[in-house]
């Protein structure tokens, strides 16, 4: 009876310690995988990336039709090659040399996610509205053309549902790109289910 109760009490604890450790916080339960920049071996940022204090969250697709046969690691490691060169973003339209990626997390073809830029700075865009603020998500496919998949709205859903919970943001924080620039970013079959989407989030954490 005693080594029952003592069991019992030993059992207590260690659930206790446990659970303390695995919900330090809302953040931490939460995160969802995410493939780190050491893991697709991203190259170090060039200097001048411009500090941000996280307000919002702005969507993006890619504007290139899905790839799911070509793995995240690569699709990274050219984004990042492509953004860190001067070059064109359109027949007509070149863009400078950016630091690093322009988006903070990537969400590719079959909804697994990656770790851009650094959050604690400003992205870079191509069309004129002020990145500073916000935390950049694209996720991969032309949805002028093309459907998000439902692995790619799981992704986006708990990665929100995560920088939620991180940054104090509500579902009100977040806007798709054509909010802020004359663009159809992030194209209009995804704009069709983004308001059902976001209404499905978790409940806004207000600050
Ligand atoms: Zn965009």
């Amino acid at each position: 009876m005693r080594s029952a109760a003592l069991f019992g009490f030993i059992l207590y604890i260690t659930t206790a310690v446990a659970l303390s450790l695995d919900h330090g916080g809302p953040a931490a339960a939460n995160r969802p995988s995410i493939m780190s920049r050491q893991e697709w071996n991203a190259k170090p940022p060039f200097p001048g990336m411009k500090p941000q204090r996280i307000t919002g969250i702005i969507l993006h697709h890619t504007g290139i039709l899905k790839k799911p046969s070509l793995s995240l690691k690569t699709k990274m490691q050219n984004l990042q090659s492509f953004s860190q060169r001067p070059g064109l973003v359109s027949p007509r339209h070149s863009k400078p040399v950016w630091p690093d990626v322009p988006y903070h997390f990537y969400i590719d073809a079959l909804g697994h996610i990656a770790e851009g830029r650094d959050a604690h700075f400003a992205g870079d865009t191509n069309t004129p509205y002020n990145t500073s603020g916000y935390i950049q998500i694209v996720i991969e496919g032309d949805f002028d053309k093309e459907e998000p998949g439902q692995a790619q709205l799981d992704a986006l859903r708990d990665l929100l549902n995560w920088l939620f919970a991180s940054y104090r943001l509500s579902r009100d924080s977040v806007t798709p790109h054509k909010d802020h620039a004359p663009t159809t970013c992030p194209g209009q079959l995804f704009m069709n289910v983004l308001p059902g989407f976001l209404s499905q989030l978790s409940t806004p954490a207000r600050p």
